[in-house]
């Protein structure tokens, strides 16, 4: 039995439905919930169709991924978290959005409810103070596509309490995930590590150093990177890149963090990566 029985996932996009997919998986019983039914819809298909997938290669049986299915309910009423022992929020990336739903979770959730953002960039201790409960609340972000990579940046704020890091931790580990505990600082560690390597990969087309197609292949084949850093940053999302380069350089206030000025134009022109058609490359469909 895993050690919290009952999860809620707020948010039904691309990671929200990856989460309740793992939770569900390990045996958890989980709510996922939305604002609209057309993206519940969305999730479940997509949830389902993963479980297919796995189960036609043999990652699991027709009747587990059954099973993991009837774990998972959907809904937009939100006041049906209020059992849970765990709120996982997967909204889209505005503290204004996140705010909202923390004060409404704080109200309802049960008092020794664990709550954890899968933020990417909004700082963890920030949105704790939010809820009346910051040593129960802690970062827990997973990466995309959800059912398949391993790693759970645990992220503890600044008022996160033990227990409640060693309860996510070993919860991370029942979903089949590598945790690794991080300090609440901008970017944790992995955007602040990859977002600088992404940049400085944008300036060197920029100046004119070389072509995306060249400095994608420099990192393919000489640094054995699945994805060279251009095709990545369209498919994270160029608005994405440059929100996360802003997070950095206004939590840091160094100039090293600065977005490139190519990243900014891109994204003014609506050319956001896959998303929209067009990044550094061209997207058909
Ligand atoms: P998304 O746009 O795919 O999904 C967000 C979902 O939140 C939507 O379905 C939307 O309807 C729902 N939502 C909005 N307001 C809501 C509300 N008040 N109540 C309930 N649901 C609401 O976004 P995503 O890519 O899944 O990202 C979600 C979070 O995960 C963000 O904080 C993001 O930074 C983080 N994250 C994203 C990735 C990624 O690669 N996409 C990776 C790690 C972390």
């Amino acid at each position: 039995m895993p050690c919290l029985e009952k999860v809620a996932v707020i948010g039904a996009g691309t990671m929200g439905a990856g989460i309740a997919q793992v939770a569900a998986s390990s045996g958890v019983q989980t709510i996922l919930i939305d604002t609209g039914k057309a993206q519940l819809e969305k999730a479940r298909n997509t949830i389902e169709t993963s479980l297919q997938r796995m189960a036609s290669k043999g990652t699991l049986t027709q009747a587990q991924g059954m099973e993991t299915a009837k774990r998972i309910s959907f809904t937009i009423d939100i006041t049906d978290a209020e059992e849970s022992d765990l709120v996982v929020e997967a909204v889209f990336e505005r503290e204004d959005i996140k705010r909202e739903i923390w004060e409404k979770l704080d109200a309802l959730c049960k008092p020794d409810a664990l709550f954890a953002s899968n933020t990417s960039s909004i700082s963890i201790t920030q949105l704790a103070a939010i809820s009346k409960r910051p040593e129960l609340f802690i970062g827990m972000h997973f990466f995309n596509p959800v059912p398949v990579m391993k790693l759970v940046e645990v992220i503890r704020g600044n008022k996160t309490s033990d227990a409640t890091a060693a309860k996510i931790m070993q919860l991370a580990q029942e979903l089949g995930k590598t945790p690794v505990e991080v300090k609440d600082f901008p970017g944790f560690v992995s955007n602040r590590v990859l977002m600088p390597l992404l940049n400085e990969a944008m300036f060197a087309v920029y100046e004119g150093v070389a072509s995306p197609e060249a400095v994608d292949h420099v990192f393919k084949l000489g640094m054995a990177h699945p994805m060279g850093p251009l095709t990545l940053a369209d498919f994270i999302g160029l608005d994405v890149c440059l929100n996360i380069m802003e997070v950095l350089q206004d939590g840091f206030g160094d100039p090293k963090y600065r977005p490139c000025p190519l990243l900014k134009q891109m994204v003014a022109a609506g050319k956001l990566g896959r998303k929209s058609g067009e990044g550094f490359y061209k997207y058909q469909g």
